[in-house]
């Protein structure tokens, strides 16, 4: 039942559904592409009593330690870097700070469904923009739009990316607008925009530790983007909440960030169990998008999505499915350990015997 107290601007926000996060029952989870390997020793080991104790203070709101080490990596100056609570507490603010009356926000019709809570959440007037028939966006279709354009690369669910050029292209067009590219998952395998952060004043680049650095349930992002870009987000940013990183996170992060060799290995481990559960699955007939994520998006003639989840649910194996339209017939499976997908095969050939 609906509060009679929730303002009536927000009686029609439908907000974002996160995938299930079980308790009880022990799944294969498989539905929100989490990494099936454990964050780097040093992340584990860094917690210590001392580092405990200091929780009696309130976190540094900077994030100069963090910061510091992202930029030393990136090759940019520290003011050119946000840190968030999580990428979507980054992406939250960038819809308060880059859209408003007059400037609507773009994104694709199909891609990451937080874009559309956002600007519902803030009213902001959205322009929509359809994937191709084959599932992939066409850069062109972002040209000269006049607003705020939030793409996803890789796409999500699809895995799909775009390259560089085209990315550069959007940029062009769009000289007086922020182009946000959210590269979730780009470690595994996309080409990153950064590199076309020295030219473009209007680039902002999104990431976060969830993926490719084990650490979901830290919630830790960034932004990184010219001064400018930086010193609007951080405006909101201390108008709603300075303290947006715990102190364990901001540990976590800079350990995470001394751990390169041990996060790339694991990288390349689920870019190779990738590869081989698609070969899998299209030898079962199924047609998979070509992915360079953590995750693979895929369909069979004659098989309902739904019911595909269902039955790999009832077997013990989570996986994502979306009921919209274009996609539902579509499950969107996170690449796990090669256990994990030698279990999750066998019952895909189950199910659909
Ligand atoms: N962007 C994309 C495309 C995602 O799929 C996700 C994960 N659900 C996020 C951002 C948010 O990730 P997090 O808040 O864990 O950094």
């Amino acid at each position: 039942m609906m509060s009679r107290f929730l303002h009536a601007s927000k009686h029609n926000l439908k907000a974002y559904v996160p995938g299930e996060q079980p308790r009880g029952r022990k799944y294969i989870k498989l539905n929100t592409n989490e990494s099936p390997f454990p964050p780097s020793p040093e992340v584990q080991n860094c917690l210590t009593a001392e580092v405990m104790a200091e929780n009696r203070l309130y976190p540094d709101p900077e994030m100069t330690a963090l910061r510091e080490l992202l930029a030393k990596k990136l090759c940019v100056s520290p003011k050119m870097i946000m840190v968030g609570n999580g990428s979507d507490d980054i992406l939250n603010t960038a819809f308060l700070a880059f859209a408003g009356e007059e400037t609507p926000v773009a994104f694709p019709d199909i891609t990451y469904g937080f874009y559309k809570v956002y600007a519902d959440l803030y009213q902001l007037e959205k322009k929509i923009i359809p994937l191709r028939e084959d599932f992939r966006i066409d850069a062109s279709d972002y040209f000269s739009l006049d607003s705020l354009i939030a793409i996803a690369n890789p796409n999500a669910p699809t895995g799909i990316a775009l390259t560089l050029g085209e990315i550069e292209r959007i940029l062009q067009t769009n000289p007086d607008h922020v182009v946000l590219i959210d590269e979730a998952y780009v470690a595994f395998g996309a080409d990153s925009a950064l590199p076309l952060l020295k030219d473009y004043e209007n680039l902002l680049v999104v990431r976060t530790f969830s993926k490719s650095r084990s650490l979901a349930g830290a919630r830790l992002g960034f932004a990184a983007g010219s001064e400018p870009l930086i010193e609007g987000l951080n405006r909101i940013r201390y108008s709603i909440n300075p303290y947006n990183v715990s102190r364990l996170a901001q540990r976590a992060g800079e350990a995470a960030l001394y751990s390169d060799a041990y996060y790339v290995a694991n990288v390349k481990e689920i870019c190779r169990i990738r590869e081989n559960t698609k070969t899998a699955l299209e030898a079962m007939g199924f047609e998979v998008l070509p992915s360079k994520s953590n995750f693979l998006f895929t369909r069979k003639a004659g098989c309902e999505g739904e019911k595909l989840y269902s039955k790999l649910k009832e077997r013990g194996i989570l996986v994502r499915h979306f009921s919209q339209a274009r996609i539902s017939d579509f499950i969107r499976v996170t690449v796990g350990s090669e256990g994990d997908m030698r279990i999750f095969l066998e019952n895909v050939k189950s199910v659909i015997e």
